[in-house]
């Protein structure tokens, strides 16, 4: 594993943090008043570990379900990415993709989609994303109907994915 280093000094740092001990209480400090004791500090530094290790937890059996879920719909060629909206052709690489809250699922989408949509929220690119999609249009057995492109394949438009729900 690469070994990290404080964002603020460069120094040593533990694994899992951005910032050395001591830059960290500095910016604990700065953010609490110049009273706040190291007690404080560290009293918060395990809360925030707690909180940290639990949702994790959650947050991978969580995930872990909801990719098995998905997996059948890729392996089956079902799948549309949730970013570009092209079929997941099966076998190829694929990310289970979050919503900007990273609460909710996308869907599945094309790994090299959710790398892209991962870079560009990074810097300021937070205001002019592609509109929503509209909701999928279904047919009457409440099945995806698969609209053709100009460009060949075909897509579903699929907003809010509401159709992951009746798979
Ligand atoms: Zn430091
Ligand atoms: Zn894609």
């Amino acid at each position: 594993m690469r070994e990290r280093r404080c964002n603020d000094c460069g120094g040593p740092v533990a694994p899992r943090h951005r910032f050395c001990e001591a830059c960290a209480f500095q910016r604990f400090r700065r953010r609490r008043g110049p009273s706040s004791t190291w007690a404080q500090f560290q009293a918060e530094r395990e809360a925030s570990k707690q909180r940290g290790t639990t949702t994790e937890r959650g947050y991978g059996a969580r995930h872990r379900r909801e990719r098995a879920r998905w997996k059948r719909i890729v392996d089956a060629g079902e799948a549309f990415c949730a970013r570009c909206h092209k079929p997941i052709v099966p076998g190829t690489k694929w990310h289970l993709d979050h919503g900007p809250d990273r609460n909710t699922y996308l869907g599945p989408s094309h790994a090299s989609c959710n790398v892209a949509a991962a870079n560009a929220t990074r810097p300021r690119s937070v205001v002019a994303k592609p509109t929503p999609n509209p909701p999928a249009p279904v047919d009457d057995n409440g099945r995806v109907i698969r609209v053709p492109h100009a460009d060949g394949g075909f897509t579903t438009p699929t907003g809010r994915w509401k159709w992951s729900m009746d798979w």
